[in-house]
C-alpha cells in the first residue's frame, strides 16, 4: 500500500462514486467531504463539513482539514492531518485514543446543540413577552 503525502481538492455538486485517490471531494451544498484513505488501502472516508464536524479552509497550496482524520472504523486505523495539501502522518489511534475521539466529538455535539436551543429559548421568551406587552396595552 502506498501512502499518499499530497492531496487536492476538488469542489464538487455531487460526490462521485468513484473516488480518485489524492483528491479532497467537497460539496458545499451537501455539508460533505469524501476522499479515499490516504494510507491506500482505498476505502472511503467521509469527513461531514459543518460546526460540529469538520471544517474545510482553501489555501493555494491546497486543502486544510481540521481536526485531523482518524480512521479508527477503518481496519487500517490510520491517522493524519490535512494541512495546505499535505499528508502529515500521525501515530495510529491508542484504544484510548480512540475513547477520547469519540468522547471529544460527542462533547462537541452536545455544546453546540445546547447552544443552540438555548438560543430558541430565548427567542421564543422575548416574542412571548412581546405578545404579552401587546395585550396589556390593549386593556
Ligand atoms: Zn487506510
Amino acid at each position: 500500500m502506498q501512502k499518499l503525502n499530497k492531496i487536492k481538492l476538488l469542489r464538487v455538486h455531487y460526490i462521485p462514486k468513484m473516488l480518485e485517490p489524492g483528491v479532497l471531494y467537497v460539496s458545499e451544498e451537501f455539508g460533505a467531504a469524501l476522499h479515499l484513505c490516504a494510507c491506500g488501502c482505498g476505502l472511503k472516508v467521509s469527513t461531514p463539513i459543518g460546526p460540529t464536524d469538520w471544517a474545510i479552509e482553501e489555501t493555494t497550496a491546497g486543502p486544510t482539514l481540521e481536526p485531523s482524520v482518524g480512521n479508527w472504523q477503518l481496519p487500517c486505523k490510520s491517522h493524519y492531518f490535512i494541512r495546505a495539501g499535505r499528508i502529515m502522518w500521525a501515530d495510529a489511534w491508542t484504544p484510548e485514543q480512540i475513547t477520547a475521539g469519540r468522547q471529544a466529538e460527542e462533547q462537541r455535539h452536545r455544546a453546540y446543540f445546547e447552544n443552540r436551543a438555548r438560543q430558541r429559548g430565548s427567542v421564543l421568551q422575548r416574542a412571548w413577552r412581546w405578545i404579552k406587552n401587546l395585550f396589556d396595552m390593549d386593556r
